[in-house]
């Protein structure tokens, strides 16, 4: 076979694949081009997944006649002219070719008119060829109907899932728009059916809030900035978490991007400060706003992930706003100062935000848990809300004053240990039942964190170093990781393939079992592979297992001095009502809640 040239409809099809991968690929772009020619209503219309129709009309600013013939030419754009534009883009095109490869590989027609014009344009063309162009009555701004998506490709048409998965993709891209503009109005019809209104507002907080309307009331707001870049957004409180990772939405610089580096800077965040449960995953919607020149947009066909000119500082700062924002979101007690001296101040969380009644914040479902808070609300309508809120919260801490006084606790009177598992306690304004495992874990943990955190790192050798055996793989592991574990204050040695000699280790470990502990280490590098402060992370975990270890146990009995004491010592406990690990470790009623229960 000679050489030749492609024909340019050929080529088109082709690298279409790169930019159009399903239906919600082309309703990105479109939504992208709608959004560029600064649309403030973008209303998008699907039959059969989008396999059939995708219709996007916006009201943005319209394309002239000649343009609208034009726009579908490769490398077509109105966005860049020169090569340098590209380090500062700001639009979300940029690469012209959107259009040309939806074309090449649908029936499409644009319908489009400026302001000043006074009629519109039509354009149809079929596998990106036969071209026809019309005048036509119009509105300002511009409708894009796509038909029979892949009808030219049919292999690619082999390729997509049915209609509902189709579907839920497309959702998924409205939703990443909807959160990252929220000034713009979105609707989205299904079959003749509208499935999503969200119309116009000011601000993120009402947009997650027409979004997730059961959910807006947990979550707390993230406010960080470094010198050049700024991160915003909300976090679910401390002691919420989702079971899937469905809430978790990343966007830099206005695009919605998938960082699997950034979800653990945010996971991190409440593994470090407030705890979180394994099975669950943090809910959040973060902005990051940067210099455009610190990122690279132009790393992936579809823009899906972007390069960070220093991705370490970025995960410190999306950590850190998140622990900020978390300890604003009031679990821990007022007293509390830590050792980067924030403060936390006497006065009820500002920053919840909470709309309406019918919010799920009065509630705390414990599950796996026998008691639910709800039950001594005693109103009907709390269930229901629970029903029908399938994506039920497992752990949802009290928010308002008067439900959650613990942030002006002063007094807490141990009345009985009961089961041998709980403390029943009197405050001023309630009744408090303590998990006593949880929560001797939690101030044992805090301690020894201080401890560590306080103090140059302290060694004991050991009189007899001792040896374990291990696979070579496990062997190999611990000796990748030798220095670091150097600088905390183990000594190794290998003496075979298969065997570990522990020389000298923490102060802070001295009596723990060494066979476990080296066993949590391997565990360890094996789960983490990322490591910005691998050091830290290590000794949180095994400073959690020394803590659960040498804490009362679920079961044990304890006088009631001792109950006292712990008490005593929860009310200047940081992050208090969460285990380490991030389970609740109390429900509370308060008596106003009692008196009400019994018609008083
Ligand atoms: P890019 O967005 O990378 O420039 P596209 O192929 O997506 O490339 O679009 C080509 C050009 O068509 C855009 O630069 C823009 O000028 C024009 N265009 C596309 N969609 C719209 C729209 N909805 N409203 C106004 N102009 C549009
Ligand atoms: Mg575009």
């Amino acid at each position: 076979m000679s050489i030749t040239v492609l024909p340019q409809h050929v080529a088109d099809q082709i690298a279409a694949g790169e930019v159009v991968e399903r239906p919600a690929s082309v309703i990105k772009e479109l939504i992208e081009n709608s959004l560029d020619a600064g649309a403030t209503q973008i209303d998008v219309h699907i039959e059969n997944g989008g396999k059939t129709l995708i219709e996007v009309r916006d009201n943005g600013k319209g394309m002239e006649p000649e343009d609208a013939q034009k726009c579908i030419l490769r490398h077509a754009t109105s966005k860049i002219g020169t090569i340098d534009d590209l380090f500062s883009i700001r639009s979300f095109g940029f690469r012209g070719e959107a259009l040309a490869a939806i074309s090449a590989v649908s029936r499409c027609s644009i319908i489009t008119k400026t302001n000043n014009a006074h009629t519109g344009t039509k354009v149809s063309l079929e596998g990106g060829q036969n071209l026809q162009a019309e005048d036509t009555a119009a509105n300002t701004g511009t409708i894009i109907t796509i038909r029979d998506l892949f009808y030219t490709t049919p292999a690619r048409l082999e390729y997509l899932k049915a209609d509902p998965t189709e579907y839920r993709h497309i959702v998924n891209e409205i939703l990443y728009f909807a959160l990252s503009n929220p000034q713009v109005g979105f609707s989205l019809t299904k079959n003749e059916t509208r499935t999503q209104d969200l119309p116009a507002t000011d601000t993120l907080k009402n947009r997650i809030h027409q979004i997730l309307p059961k959910m807006a009331g947990l979550f707390v707001e993230v406010n960080g900035h470094s010198s050049d870049t700024r991160v915003n957004g909300y976090v679910g409180q401390a002691g919420t978490g989702h079971p899937n990772k469905n809430h978790q939405y990343i966007f830099v610089n206005g695009r919605h991007i998938n960082d699997y580096r950034l979800t653990h800077a945010v996971r991190e965040a409440y593994n470090q400060s407030c705890g979180l449960e394994h099975h669950l995953h943090p809910m959040f919607v973060i902005e990051i706003n940067t210099d455009p020149l610190l990122v690279d947009v132009n790393v992936h066909p579809r823009k899906l992930e972007i390069k960070f000119s220093d991705p370490a500082d970025i995960y410190q700062l999306v950590k850190r706003s998140v622990i900020d924002a978390l300890q604003k979101s009031g679990t821990h007690t007022d007293r509390d100062q830590d050792n980067t001296g924030t403060h936390f101040p006497h006065r009820p969380p500002s920053n919840t935000f909470s709309f309406g009644s019918s919010t799920p914040s009065k509630k705390m479902i414990h599950t796996g848990n026998s008691f639910s808070q709800s039950l001594f609300q005693g109103q009907k309508k709390s269930f229901q809300d629970l029903s029908v809120q399938r994506d039920s919260y497992l752990t949802v801490p009290q928010e308002e004053t008067e439900k959650n006084p613990l942030t002006t606790l002063t007094r807490l009177t141990a009345l009985a240990q009961i089961k041998n598992k709980y403390i029943l306690a009197e405050a001023d304004n309630g009744l408090f039942l303590f998990d006593q495992h949880a929560l001797h874990e939690r101030e044992r943990f805090e301690k020894l964190w201080n401890d560590y955190k306080s103090k140059d790192i302290q060694v004991q050798a050991l009189l007899t170093p001792q040896t374990v055996d291990l696979s070579e793989e496990d062997i190999e592991l611990l000796n990748a990781h030798k220095t670091d574990l150097q600088s905390l204050g183990f000594a190794l040695e290998f003496p075979s393939d298969s065997a570990v000699k522990i020389q000298e280790l923490p102060l802070l470990l001295k009596d723990e079992d060494i066979e476990k502990i080296v066993i949590e280490l391997i565990k360890y590098f094996k789960s983490h592979t990322i490591s910005e402060t691998v050091l830290d992370q290590l000794m949180r975990k095994l400073l959690e297992y020394k803590s659960c270890r040498g804490a009362i146990m679920y079961g044990d009995k304890i006088s009631m001095p001792e109950a006292q004491k712990l008490l005593d010592d929860f009310l200047s406990t940081k992050w208090s009502t969460l285990c380490p690990h991030g389970r609740p470790n109390h429900v509370y009623w308060s008596f106003t809640d009692l008196d009400r229960k019994f018609h008083r």
